[in-house]
């Protein structure tokens, strides 16, 4: 076990025109024995990441620590990192078995016998290939081998595991299950683990923390609750959660309750931000009030907020105290179990609300419908891509 340290690092493949950067400045730290998710979407340099860990791909600049030990001059053999990629080899003549047990009877760990076969019946136990140890690894589904390569990884005592999307061949219901199991390995905190995935729901359910990785870059590192609760741009918080996170383009303006104090705060100061930092998002002529951004009146934002977060409300009555509406038209009706989730049309723009089925009222597309914003439950972000966080 062994703390994990990725210090600046850059990686472009090619040359001249063609050239790609995969790694742009990538730095974060792991911790002894701490779960570390990198997230991110097809592409954004979370294997070549995986890969200057372990010593297969040679940064062209930056440097990562194993233990503290600059690792530039160590061979990937001798860095002693247990790896598991998508692409994973199996060797096709033995068992799944001698498969698992290859890398403890290896001339470096020379493990006693009685000793691997209890590891190995107790990590394929655990990844629920117990009774498959004797079957050819060519007589395995898909999702079985990739669960044989990535006990072949877990057996391995090492000084962190190095997992590229281990679940990405298996069905839904194994993964979850095998979710849960890693987490079990995880939670005792004996293995420093770095784990590749492009699906937000391992990294949440997983990891200790994560990072968010978009073209080369990270983007945020933080726990999974505040990668939640305060993404720190637009794309961290599109990264989580389906349906994605609403975004509404609007607009920054000193709150109306509050003209007279910010008209006074800012006369000769241009945009300012009023002094009691009271803020409102307009958009569609509707005002939603904010407290305490930061960013000045007339800047143009993207209001964020989850879908679960939003409510219906169907009649002419005013909305509940405390509560926005925005008025739309139903889009798209879907009854998913005991959720439904409603599509609803606000001006340009497409709004999902999920809710418990029993609280959605009868409704038919092309209904006329409220949708009800609580502002203390938006997320609000400078306009572009990756606009950044200027809510509390
Ligand atoms: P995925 O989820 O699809 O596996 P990723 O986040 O793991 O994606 P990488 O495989 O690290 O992304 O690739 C990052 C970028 O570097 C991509 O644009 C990719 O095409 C490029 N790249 C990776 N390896 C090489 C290589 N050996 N030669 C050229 N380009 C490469």
């Amino acid at each position: 076990m062994a703390a994990i340290s990725v210090d600046t690092l850059r990686k472009t493949f090619g040359r001249g025109a063609g050239v790609v950067t995969a790694l742009d400045d990538v730095s974060f730290d792991v911790g002894d024995g701490e779960f570390f998710c990198l997230l991110g979407p097809s592409g954004a340099g979370k294997t070549t990441t995986l890969k200057s860990i372990a010593g297969l791909v040679e940064p062209d600049k930056g440097a990562v620590r194993i233990g503290g030990q600059d690792v530039a001059d160590v061979e990937p053999t001798h860095r002693n990192l247990a790896m598991c990629f998508e692409s994973y080899a199996l060797y096709p003549q033995h068992n799944v078995f001698d498969n698992m047990a290859s890398p403890l009877r290896s001339p470096r760990l020379r493990m006693p016998a009685a000793d691997v076969r209890s590891r190995v019946g107790r990590i394929a136990d655990m990844l629920g290939i117990g009774h498959l140890l004797d079957r050819s690894v060519t007589q395995l589904s898909n999702g079985q081998r990739q669960r044989v390569a990535l006990g072949r990884v877990l057996v391995r005592p090492a000084h962190a595991y190095l997992l590229d999307e281990p679940l990405a061949h298996l069905d839904a219901k194994l993964r979850a299950t095998m979710r849960a199991e890693l987490k079990a390995i995880s939670t005792d905190g004996l293995t420093t683990t770095v784990y590749v995935t492009h699906d937000y729901v391992e990294a949440l359910s997983l990891a200790d923390r994560i990072g968010v990785l978009r073209e080369g870059r990270i983007l945020q590192v933080g726990t999974p609750r505040e990668m939640w609760a305060s993404p720190a741009n637009a794309f961290v918080a599109q990264a989580f959660g389906k349906p994605r996170i609403n975004m509404l383009a609007g607009g920054l303006r000193t709150s109306r309750d509050h003209a007279s104090t910010s008209e006074s705060a800012s006369s000769g100061l241009g945009r300012s931000a009023p002094r009691d930092g009271t803020h409102a998002f307009v958009a569609g002529g509707v005002e939603i009030p904010l407290r305490d951004i930061d960013a000045p009146p007339g800047e143009s934002v993207q209001l964020a907020v989850r879908p679960r977060d939003l409510r219906l409300h169907v009649g002419a009555g005013d909305p509940p105290p405390g509560k926005v509406r925005l008025d739309g038209v139903v889009y798209v009706l879907e009854h998913l179990g005991r959720q439904t989730e409603v599509t609803v049309q606000i001006g340009e723009s497409l709004v999902s609300v999920v809710a418990p089925r029993a609280a959605v009222p009868t409704l038919a597309l092309d209904d006329k419908v409220g949708v009800l914003i609580d502002p203390s439950t938006t997320h609000v972000f400078l306009s572009g891509e990756e606009g950044k966080r200027v809510s509390p």
